[in-house]
């Protein structure tokens, strides 16, 4: 690596992390290892030796003894290999048997108070330390894990995306927040996402779908569990695949690359991009007219003491809005998001003409 070049520039793109979620046996570590290394002799090996589990008595991983597991993976394959650390002696034992790096859990990622207390040790290990997002839908939590990594000293640290629990029962496991990858990326230009395709998608059937978004929204690599006999496994068994299955998934996959230089190509995209940079200035022009009728809306409530919120108006606007959106192609949540930021705004511009004296500054 050369001075000033980022750690990860030379690894080819995808970066692939492969590997079973818990190390189980020697045999299954290693023939999983084996397998995935015939077809894939630059991917990186996970497997995970403490597993933290909700509720104690399922499975909770071999512990310390699966690190020699992985040390001979390392050494009859060559893949980098690597496991989840969530505590110091965790740290002491990873340090102790020379792995190649390391990720914590969505679990440790929730408390800065445990991040805080092993970003030390880990910048002792000198490798990277990747850093998953934490399990509740919070942005800043999983930038902020990584900026105390940062501050420790850890020089070689990567971000992966494993989707964020929710409430709503829909189609994933963990759903994806891709809004949250795209304010990491700006925020942290410099670090690589791996997108832990796994565990947002709890099944196999979803992975080859969530797999190419993330290659699409340009994210550095793919974390896909791989057992060699995913049905026997002792954690996660719905969402692992064989390394025959792995491989399948791996070449149906697109791989866009980021740019282009072809000068046809970026003239046309110059022209499109124009196009949308005068319909934005549009937008923007009719949004600050609706403002200021807003405004005024908000001066004859005030003479005739009437509310702000005037809420069959607003579902009315909203079920008119979803009406002309179906027809359009534009999706319901596209539609409520965007009439309801343009309602919340409405609300408190009423709120400043209404009630001057009680204007709220930001907290931040
Ligand atoms: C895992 O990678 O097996 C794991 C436990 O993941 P997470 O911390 O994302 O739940
Ligand atoms: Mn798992």
């Amino acid at each position: 690596m050369e001075k000033g070049e980022l750690w990860w520039k030379q690894i080819p793109r995808p970066w692939l992390i492969a590997g079973p979620c818990s190390a189980e046996t020697r045999e299954q570590t290693l023939e999983t290892a084996r397998l995935i290394a015939q077809d894939f002799p630059h991917a990186w090996f996970r497997a995970g030796l403490w597993k933290p589990r909700t509720r104690p008595g399922s499975f909770e991983g071999v512990g310390k003894k699966g690190l020699a597991w992985l040390q001979q993976v390392k050494q009859e394959t060559g893949l980098p290999v690597m496991t989840e650390a969530g505590t110091l002696a965790h740290i002491e034992s990873i340090a102790a048997a020379g792995m190649d790096a390391v990720w914590l859990g969505a679990r440790t990622v929730a408390n800065p108070f445990a991040v805080e207390q092993l970003a030390h040790a880990l910048s002792m290990l000198k490798i990277p330390v990747f850093v998953k997002n934490p399990i509740h839908f919070d942005a800043e939590l999983w930038i902020g894990a990584i900026e105390r990594l940062k501050k420790a000293g850890v020089q070689q640290i990567g971000a992966i995306h494993r989707g964020f629990d929710s409430a709503a029962s829909g189609v994933y496991r963990n759903v994806p927040h891709w809004d949250a990858v795209i304010h990491l990326k700006s925020v942290l230009p410099d670090i690589p996402v791996i997108c832990d395709v796994s565990h947002i998608s709890g099944n196999r059937l979803l992975i080859p779908q969530v797999a190419q978004q993330a290659l699409d929204l340009d994210l550095n690599g793919l974390m896909i569990e791989t057992h060699f006999r995913p049905q026997e496994a002792l954690s996660d068994a719905e969402q692992q695949v064989s390394p025959a299955s792995l491989k399948k998934i791996i070449l149906s996959l697109t791989i866009r690359s980021s740019a282009s230089e072809d000068i046809f190509f970026k003239n046309r995209l110059d022209e499109l991009r124009n196009e949308i940079d005068s319909l934005d200035a549009r937008l923007l022009e009719l949004l600050i007219q609706r403002m200021s009728v807003s405004r005024k809306i908000g001066k004859y409530k005030d003479e005739n003491n009437v509310t702000i919120l005037q809420i069959r108006r607003w579902k009315k606007i909203l079920r008119t809005q979803h009406e002309k959106g179906d027809l359009s192609g534009l999706s319901q949540e596209f539609i409520r998001k965007l009439f309801g930021a343009i309602h919340d705004e409405s609300i408190r511009v009423q709120n400043e003409v209404m009630n001057p004296a009680k204007k709220l500054k930001s907290r931040k």
